[in-house]
């Protein structure tokens, strides 16, 4: 007889990740993973080369280097920095740190696939809360669905793969009615992308922490957007000094290999890399939006490196990834975060972005979507 799992695990659908090679084409437009358009910093690619020679080395445990920097870059205490490999582990550590069998994880419906993965993992159960019309977390109807088994709320803010935020007055009011004792964890991975004073990373109310009742905040940030570096896997967190003290003693000793902790301290510290990406991402994602809109599809408006693209039907969303494929352009379909009727794009290299501008725009008059008038 074959060992039996845990009761949950063999429900969890494994997470794919996009597409990276498309047959026929020898360099396909890869916008399937919100991958850095523009690589990663020069600097960062010879902090990983210089770690060749130096392989037989077990990395410091504790990150030491690379908090130090990630702290004076955002001005946090390095304290309670914590690095993952990937925000993706440190998701699912603070899942398991804090979640078990009859407790619940709560998340916004089209919220990020890795909470309920992470939290059926731990034999929690995911209780996902409906979003607003325009596809915003709902604070009111998050709120509504906490109760006493609630031990976890996840918000990306923005959200992938909705490309929508809340602002800190509604992230405020989120955490101020949640229960004592509750975490809120605000996954940040596109803070960078970010331009709005009403807007906040989180890391401030992580330092205000639950001091009036509500819930302790913790903020997950990564190195795989803007940074370039999801190759690498590195991610951190920055906590309450309890939570740190619990994922530093459930971590692995030496969860970030050495040529993360290399590339990723050059990286934080290499601010104009992070401008150019921004600038770049800003630039092609209102270029595509205005190409695509104008060619008669619906872009909705994204405050991060993609945009979502929604078509009448699943089925006509369904037809347009297959002419982007033709066209040697991947995308990412988007039904296993319940909106099948859309099609995710990240924003690419310049000649990517053409392609699929051009592949859309082609997909539109195919269809009659671009309001011109046809002759038989
Ligand atoms: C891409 C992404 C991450 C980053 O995951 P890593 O494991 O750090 O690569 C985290 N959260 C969201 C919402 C993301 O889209």
């Amino acid at each position: 007889m074959a060992p039996t799992p845990r009761p949950g695990i063999l429900d969890i659908e494994p997470y794919v990740g996009g597409e990276a090679s498309l047959p026929g084409f020898d360099r396909p437009a890869r916008l399937a993973s919100n991958e850095n358009a523009l690589g990663a910093s020069a600097r960062a690619r010879q902090a990983y080369l210089a770690i060749a020679d130096d392989l037989q080395r077990y990395p410091d445990g504790g990150a030491g280097a690379l908090r130090a920097a990630i702290a004076s870059v955002h001005r946090l205490d390095t304290g309670r920095i914590v690095c993952g490999a990937g925000s993706d582990e440190l998701i699912a550590l603070l899942v398991r740190s804090y979640a078990g069998p009859g407790d619940e994880v709560l998340y916004s419906r089209h919220g990020f696939l890795m909470y309920p993965i992470a939290a059926t993992t731990a034999g929690a159960t995911a209780v996902a809360a409906p979003e607003t019309a325009d596809l915003k977390a709902d604070v009111d109807a998050l709120l509504a669905r906490v109760g006493g088994r609630t031990k976890l709320v996840f918000l990306a803010n923005p959200n992938n793969p909705t490309g929508t935020y809340l602002p800190r007055t509604e992230l405020e009011r989120l955490r101020a009615g949640l229960p004592d004792g509750t975490l809120l964890v605000i996954d940040a991975a596109y803070a960078e992308y970010v331009d709005d004073a009403a807007y906040t990373d989180g890391a401030d109310m992580v330092d205000a922490g639950a001091a009036d009742g509500g819930a302790e905040v913790v903020m997950t940030r990564t190195f795989s957007k803007i940074h370039g570096l999801a190759a690498l896997r590195l991610g951190w967190l920055y906590g309450p000094r309890e939570v740190v003290d619990v994922i530093n003693r459930v971590r692995g000793p030496f969860n970030v290999a050495k040529p993360a902790l290399a590339a990723g301290e050059a990286a934080v510290l290499d601010r104009e890399h992070v401008a150019r990406s921004l600038d770049h991402n800003n630039r092609w994602r209102d270029w595509f939006r205005q190409q695509v809109g104008g060619a008669g599809l619906e872009v909705l408006p994204s405050a991060a490196n993609f945009v979502l693209v929604r078509f009448a039907d699943p089925a006509q969303a369904e037809a347009a990834v297959t002419h982007c494929r033709q066209h040697g352009v991947l995308t990412r379909q988007m039904a296993k975060y319940g909106l099948p009727d859309c099609l995710r794009v990240s924003i690419g290299a310049d000649w990517e972005m053409r392609m699929a501008a051009d592949a859309f725009a082609g997909f539109a008059r195919q269809h009659g979507l671009d309001g011109a008038e046809r002759t038989a």
